[in-house]
């Protein structure tokens, strides 16, 4: 056992319990949960570990405080809230826990498409308003269509067992395309414009990063079919909004659904206003599981590299 009792964890977000559970046993952990910047910046300077979720800003001001700092540790993927260039500078590692939420992000893709295709929240909706519009409510199954997965990585490959489980033709594309991991998740590769044109729902799965910025926009819109369904739970400005408001609008495509934005939460957005927009407020790694998964992978990391 190494020795880790005079090394101090401050827990600055709420985390899974067996996490902190977990870095009690080899440390001493603190919590102080919802301070602001300056006073982050105070209490930081005393602490080897500082944990976080997507919230606090973990800011240059905070860092220079931390003379014995050794590791941030993000529970849960995005680090945009972490001052990288000054953890680097500062000899800081950043550690994150980007494959604990995969099965949760899939699980909504496909609450969403079903949820989309059976008329699920209008159903509710008019039974609770006293109606029973049957007729109205016809739907579309999974079952035969082709799902195309774009970006193919922990996310969209676990998106194509599902659908394999659906007994969907899956496509997918990915600037690095394995074809082992495309056979073995019965996936057949496609370039982006075929997986655009022969899909029955596009489904995005790549980092927001300048190459992926604005990828799907008018052009790319128009070549997907006009009963085509787009969902994005990848990252709000891989799609044009404007133009996929354009594309609901005039039905070059059929519907969208939509669990990030631009803008979070996208207040005034004309998307809001679309029957053939189903929406969610950035829920795809909104469940216990997963913020369970995200804090306990967290937590073994520190433990594993402050062991080294
Ligand atoms: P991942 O890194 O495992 O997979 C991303 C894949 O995209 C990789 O295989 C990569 O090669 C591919 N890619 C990168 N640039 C590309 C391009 N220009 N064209 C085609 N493919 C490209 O990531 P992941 O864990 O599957 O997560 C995917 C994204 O999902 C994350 O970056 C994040 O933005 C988003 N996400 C959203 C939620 C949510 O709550 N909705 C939760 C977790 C992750």
């Amino acid at each position: 056992m190494f020795d880790g009792e005079n090394m101090k964890v401050l827990i600055a977000s709420d985390i899974a319990d067996d996490a902190v559970s977990l870095l009690q046993e080899h440390f001493v952990v603190d919590s102080a949960i919802g301070l602001d910047e300056v006073e982050l910046a105070r209490k930081v300077h005393d602490y080897d570990v500082l944990v976080v979720r997507s919230k606090p800003k973990v800011t240059k001001k905070i860092l220079e405080n931390a003379s014995k700092l050794k590791i941030v540790a993000r529970a849960g993927v995005g680090l945009d809230n972490i001052d990288l260039e000054t953890c680097k500078k500062r000899g800081i590692s950043v550690i994150n826990s980007p494959t604990a939420l995969s099965e949760s992000v899939a699980e909504l893709v496909f609450a969403m498409m079903l949820s989309f295709e059976r008329n699920i929240v209008r159903s509710d909706n008019s039974m609770k308003e006293g109606s029973w519009i049957k007729k109205e409510l016809k739907g579309r199954e999974l079952f035969g269509k082709t799902i195309g997965i774009v970006g193919f990585g922990r996310i969209g490959s676990h998106i194509a067992m599902i659908a394999n489980g659906f007994r969907m033709k899956v496509i997918g594309y990915d600037i690095n395309w394995s074809e082992e991991l495309g056979s073995k998740m019965q996936a057949e590769y496609a370039s982006f414009e075929d997986l655009l044109r022969k899909s029955d729902y596009v489904t995005l799965h790549v980092p927001l990063i300048p190459q992926t910025r604005g990828m799907i926009s008018k052009d790319e819109l128009s070549m997907m079919k006009d009963s085509a369904l787009l969902i994005n739970t990848a990252r709000g400005g891989v799609v044009d909004e404007k133009a996929l408001y354009e594309a609901l609008k005039s039905g070059t495509i059929r519907g969208a659904c939509l669990d990030v934005f631009e803008n979070e939460p996208p207040t005034g957005s004309p998307l809001l206003t679309l029957d053939s927009v189903l929406l969610t407020p950035h829920l795809g790694a909104s469940t216990n599981e997963a913020q369970n998964r995200a804090g306990v992978i967290v937590a073994e990391k520190i433990i594993e590299e402050l062991k080294r």
